[in-house]
């Protein structure tokens, strides 16, 4: 007899490591809506029993409100989690329509859950009964803040209308993004003379090359041609660097700063829909704009606050800025380059490539080959061992995978062997099906199963540098090892979490302005002596790196750093003045406010072509809205966290595993159990202080 027992879709597992492979569009379509009807069931159950315990004025238990709740939202968490993960590593047009096609009911059902007046009243009644661990309180303070920022305290047409603008929101960010990727994808440019190649490095032109025959040129060669330029990272940048053709140059520059937006297929319209939107609800929620509501879960108090803190790194930057492009001109004028008169924003990574190998003879290109993907991971892990006390060992194998090239490891307590997490790591770039960026994002978080079990965290580790070609390895830009580095960092707090709760393991619960602190950390190491001269061997002869171009890799980390710091400052200040003081009645255009703020945070005005605001991603497709100096807030706290370690010398292995240990045990440990402040000064045994930042970006000079 056939058995009738069958196991779960591989979609609706809801626990363990996801079976991506059996996970299909037809799926997400047919099972997505018969979990949300599932859990909306549970709800309503939950509901009807905290609405009858609140009738009888009964005492309430976490047990009671808070673990049902949890186990109802990380259900959702499990399933949703997976399909947004494939879409982002495996996007096919099916699987974006059928993740489209959820995408509302998903929204729905969350805001269902999260303005529930019954729930509501339920926390508040266990907040008012006291008895709260610290933990617990911080748990519960948020759930009722964001319970409020979602509109719980709204009623009838009033909520309606915040909700159908939260479900328009979310289409608008799915669009968004799906449009940055369609016009990242839908522009090549084939080049088949040698003479459009000229300086090109080998690497650049193989991937070219490559790209060629992917698309059909079945001979090309990275000597001969043709050669398929693009614009997603890692071919557009190296080639903006590299190229001598400046034709080719500016034509890939104006397609790169212009995508997504076009009149009739851009994304102007969705801006001012999202930004319309978004003040209608701030307003709705009592707040002046959604820069306030964004505030309010953040480290940072208010906009002034970090109005201040972008001015203060404005003044510090903008001077040192217009030093550097002095500086490219006399190179450019050096060389007899017409250009010198009128340098273009398209020269500017050309010369300041040349200007690098002039001042620090630094040629990152040719460094690739110091930087295999196996030694540089042997030398993060190494470095983990040393500061955190924690083992990493490949499991290829042991968990299934959405890719062939993707890896599985796992990480245990070096000292007592105990397996603490494991993760994926997905480095290569896939252009067509995978998100360009890096990004960490959490599969498992820790917590307690239902017979009180304990469940290690799983992270998704994704970067997108070049693949391996033929027999050659992927061969790293520094760039891309601080981006190894940076998304490990992620991981570490996720992964090395000791708290049980899991609202506030790992990431979850940090504040957005704070949950950059130990990725920024992670990149401080790159810079490290022992750090990077351990790791940075030559793929073929095992050589190590040469003293020299150590020197200069330290030279050249604040080459440029007042335009770096600038440009940063720039996309904050935007990001924060458009969700602060933009309003369709202002009388101009997000992209007049953005070119007005350009005048005191660009060197070199933004071309007429240039609609970066139709491809600023984080705020528009991501989470960063009215966030997006989060980036330098944290830095402040992973630089002064750093330059805990440079005070007991770097040199100095005993005192520097003892900090490193102390890192473990609070920033990495505490995750979102405390205020990042508590956390930080728990670390460094005071509050944050710019010093560092601000020495570490080589701004303190001319800055004054
Ligand atoms: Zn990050």
């Amino acid at each position: 007899m056939t058995s009738t027992l069958q196991s779960p879709p591989a979609l609706l597992a809801g626990e363990g490591l996801p079976r991506f492979e059996a996970i299909t569009p037809d799926q997400v379509r047919a099972h997505i809506p018969e979990l949300l009807s599932g859990l909306q069931a549970e709800l309503d159950r939950v509901e009807t029993d905290l609405a009858a315990a609140a009738a009888a004025a009964r005492p309430l238990s976490w047990a009671e409100v808070m673990d049902p709740l949890h186990r109802l939202g990380e259900r959702l968490r499990w399933s949703w989690g997976v399909v947004s993960h494939l879409n982002g590593v495996c996007n096919s047009p099916e699987l974006r329509e059928a993740h489209a096609s959820q995408q509302a009911a998903v929204v729905a059902f969350g805001n269902r859950a999260g303005q529930s007046r019954v729930l509501f009243e339920a926390l508040r009644t266990l907040q008012s009964q006291g008895g709260l661990d610290a933990t617990q309180e911080r748990i519960l303070t948020a759930e009722l803040r964001d319970m409020e920022l979602r509109g719980v305290g709204l009623e009838g047409a009033a909520q309606e209308a915040f909700n159908a603008a939260s479900q328009e929101l979310a289409e608008l960010a799915t669009a968004f993004g799906n449009r940055v990727l369609d016009a990242t994808n839908g522009w090549t440019l084939k080049l088949t003379d040698p003479d459009e190649v000229e300086g090109l490095p080998e690497s650049l032109r193989e991937q070219l090359a490559q790209a060629a025959r992917d698309a059909g040129d079945g001979q090309a060669t990275a000597a001969a041609g043709p050669w398929l330029l693009g614009l997603d990272m890692p071919r557009f940048g190296p080639f903006l660097k590299y190229s001598r053709r400046r034709d080719l140059r500016e034509i890939a520059y104006k397609a790169h700063v212009s995508r997504a937006s076009g009149e009739s297929d851009g994304n102007w319209p969705a801006i001012e829909r999202i930004l319309t939107l978004r003040r209608q609800q701030a307003q709705q929620l009592g707040h002046g704009s959604w820069a306030e509501v964004s505030l309010a879960s953040k480290m940072a108090g208010s906009v002034a606050e970090v109005e201040a803190l972008l001015e203060d790194l404005r003044t510090a930057a903008y001077p040192v800025a217009l030093l550097e492009l002095e500086a490219l001109r006399a190179c450019a004028a050096r060389e007899g380059a017409a250009e010198a008169a009128d340098l273009k924003p398209w020269d500017v990574s050309f010369w300041a490539e040349v200007r690098r190998q002039e001042a620090f003879d630094l040629d990152s290109e040719a460094l690739r080959p110091w930087f295999p993907l196996p030694r540089v991971l042997d030398g993060l892990f190494g470095l983990c061992d040393r500061l955190f006390g924690i083992h990493i060992h490949p499991a290829d194998g042991e968990a299934p995978v959405w890719h062939p090239d993707v890896r599985f490891f796992r990480v245990d307590d070096a000292g007592s062997g105990e397996p603490l997490a494991a993760f994926y790591l997905d480095p290569y770039s896939r252009p067509g099906s995978k998100r360009g960026g890096a990004w960490m994002d959490e599969c498992l978080v820790r917590s307690l199963d239902a017979a009180g079990q304990p469940v290690l965290p799983v992270a998704y580790l994704i970067c997108n540098q070049s693949p391996p070609v033929g027999e050659t390895p992927s061969l790293m830009t520094f760039e891309e090892v601080e981006t190894l580095f940076h998304e490990f960092g992620h991981g570490l707090q996720h992964m090395l979490t000791t708290v049980e709760r899991p609202q506030a393991a790992g990431i979850n619960n940090v504040e957005w302005d704070a949950v950059e602190l130990p990725s920024q950390f992670m990149e401080n190491w790159c810079y490290d002596h022992a750090t990077l001269m351990g790791m940075a061997r030559h793929w073929q002869s095992g050589e190590p790196l040469p003293e020299v171009e150590f020197a200069k890799l330290q030279a050249a980390r604040t080459f440029m750093g007042g335009a770096a710091t600038l440009r940063q400052v720039h996309f904050a200040l935007t990001d924060l003045r458009l969700h602060s003081q933009w309003t369709p009645e202002c009388g101009r255009t997000p992209e007049q406010l953005r070119r007005e703020i350009a005048t005191t945070t660009t060197v070199l005005e933004p071309i007429e072509e240039d609609a970066f605001l139709c491809s600023f991603g984080h705020i528009f497709a991501g989470g960063y809205s009215a966030g997006y100096y989060s980036y330098k807030w944290a830095e402040v706290l992973s630089a002064d966290a750093f330059s805990a370690f440079e005070e007991v010398g770097l040199e100095n292995e005993a005192a520097i595993q003892a900090t490193g240990r102390r890192f473990r045990e609070t920033v990495l440990s505490l995750g979102g159990s405390r205020h990042p402040g508590e956390v930080f000064e728990s670390f460094r045994g005071r509050a944050p202080s710019p010093e560092a930042l601000i020495r570490h970006s080589g701004l303190v000079a001319a800055g004054g």
